[in-house]
């Protein structure tokens, strides 16, 4: 595997829908490949594939189930039955599915559900109040591993045919992955210092009045309380990098990082650079040809700050397509 990416990246697992990657566990005995994540994410990540509803003993094929939503219309409470005999509750069980899981789910960098499963969708999925469909469904056992594990980035299949969703996802599994590699091995205020350093332009590019917040949070660490600090901390950030990032904070870091170049880039370079970032302003041109501009300057005109930076490498190039 070619990886151009300039730093060195943590190995990195990922949690999955198994009938994502074809396996044949679906209630009609199935699957539901997804071509771009098993052979262009697969050649990134290592998968853990799993099927919650073989998992609690469900047989292959089987009846399907569906939510039914109970109680109070404003606040339902979730229920998971047997669309044929609804007086079969998985409820408890996927549920339970959901917490066990903690064991394996605790080292994965990021998991990608299933979209519209009542099990493993994340969101809106087909729900019946008064047996009239809604889209206020969460499939159970997604909602447990998301509701044990929120640091960790969550995607659905459907959703990273979205190119927006489908970089913010894969620049928050980097983002993760680096995290969980420093706190492996001992975090430290001058280890939080340099993560919010190297991150910064990443999370300048999500929200800036955010990133500044972090920054003034991070002029008080507590020396004897490193470890509870740095919890909030990255909870703070990750929740930042959820919301995908704008083009116009894109535009702002771009020229921001362009500046270290000022003194050394000719008319020419100078002109071809302000293109380059005006052409994603202007046309939506994708972030790789300034991003890919930057480095190439900056190969030549090293900068110590920049070179740490991960703006301009969030991860490998070819997960950019
Ligand atoms: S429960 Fe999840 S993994 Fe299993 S078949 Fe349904 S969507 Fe796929």
């Amino acid at each position: 595997m070619t990886n151009t990416n300039t730093h060195s990246e943590p190995e990195i697992t990922i949690g999955i829908s198994a009938c994502l990657l074809g396996e044949k566990v679906r209630f009609d005995g199935g699957h539901k490949h997804h071509n771009y994540i098993h052979h262009t994410l697969g050649k990134f990540f290592r998968f853990s594939p799993f099927c919650p509803e073989v998992a609690i003993g469900l047989s292959i094929p089987r009846e399907p189930i569906r939510i039914v939503l109970e109680g109070d219309r404003n606040n339902p409470v979730q229920r998971v039955v047997g669309t044929r005999d609804p007086t079969k509750d998985f409820t408890q069980p996927l549920l339970e599915c959901g917490d066990e899981q903690q064991h394996w789910v605790r080292n994965l960098c990021g998991y990608i559900f299933k979209k519209d499963s009542p099990s493993c969708g994340m969101e809106r999925v087909k729900a019946y109040q008064n047996e009239q469909p809604t889209r206020k469904g969460v499939g159970l056992y997604a909602q447990q591993i998301m509701a044990n594990n929120p640091l960790l980035p969550c995607e659905e299949e459907g959703r990273l045919n979205d190119t927006q969703l489908r970089e913010n996802f894969i620049e928050r599994v980097y983002v993760y992955a680096r995290w969980k590699k420093i706190v492996a091995s001992g975090i430290s205020a001058q280890g939080l210092l340099d993560f919010h350093s190297r991150h910064k332009f990443i999370i300048l590019s999500h929200n800036q009045k955010r990133y500044r917040e972090l920054g003034k949070l991070l002029s008080n660490i507590p020396q004897d309380n490193v470890e509870a600090f740095s919890d909030d901390y990255i909870l703070a950030v990750m929740s930042v990098l959820k919301k995908p990032s704008t083009r116009k904070n894109h535009i702002n870091v771009l020229q921001h990082i362009q500046g270290y170049l000022r003194p050394h880039l000719d008319c020419i370079d100078k002109k071809e650079m302000l293109q380059a970032i005006e052409d994603c302003r202007l046309k939506d041109a994708p972030l790789t040809i300034p991003r890919t501009l930057l480095r190439h300057h900056f190969r030549k005109h090293p900068d110590d700050y920049i070179a740490k930076s991960y703006y301009l490498s969030p991860y490998p190039d070819e997960l950019n397509f």
